[in-house]
């Protein structure tokens, strides 16, 4: 079928690609001058890991398949990238209680590699934690 895309942000371009690769005829209508000028072309970079996002919710879920889907895609098609991994810091108790919900969510979420890790463990991954 004929499938009208509007809008071409990472999302747009992810489902007109999609819908193509499917053998429908795919159109996307962007309002600005070139592809990939809106948000999607400010964003941080960052991969996210899925930890943070309540139980149930669809972006719990997208989150942590998409992130996985996505290294896959970049693995496949030679996309540079970086799994350099995060560090959630707490610097006082009341931190640390924070950073236990969320390793407790992360876990529910099903996000893989997931470690406590001593300040010293910590300062040989990233020199500058303090
Ligand atoms: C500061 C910031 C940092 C972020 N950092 C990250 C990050 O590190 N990692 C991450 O995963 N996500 C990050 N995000 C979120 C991510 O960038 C967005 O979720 C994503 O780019 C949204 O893509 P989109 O295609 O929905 O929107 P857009 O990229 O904005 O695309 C929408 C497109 O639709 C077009 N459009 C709108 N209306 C019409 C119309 N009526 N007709 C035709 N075209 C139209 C616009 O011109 C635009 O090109 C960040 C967001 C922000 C704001």
């Amino acid at each position: 079928m004929q499938v009208l895309v509007i809008g071409a942000g990472v999302v747009g371009l992810a489902v007109a690609r999609g819908a193509a690769c499917k053998g429908h005829e795919v159109i996307v209508a962007e309002a600005a001058g070139n592809i990939g000028t809106g948000i999607s072309s400010r964003n941080s970079e960052v991969i996210h890991g899925g930890m943070y996002y309540a139980t149930g919710t669809l972006r719990g879920r997208h989150c942590v398949r998409g992130r996985r889907m996505l290294y896959e895609f970049c693995a496949a098609h030679g996309v540079p990238h970086r799994k350099c991994g995060k560090l959630v810091v707490a610097t006082n108790d009341a931190e640390l209680e924070k950073i236990r919900t969320i390793e407790k969510q992360g876990r529910i979420n099903e996000v893989e590699g997931l470690e406590m890790l001593g300040g010293n463990a910590a300062r040989a991954l990233e020199p500058e934690l303090s």
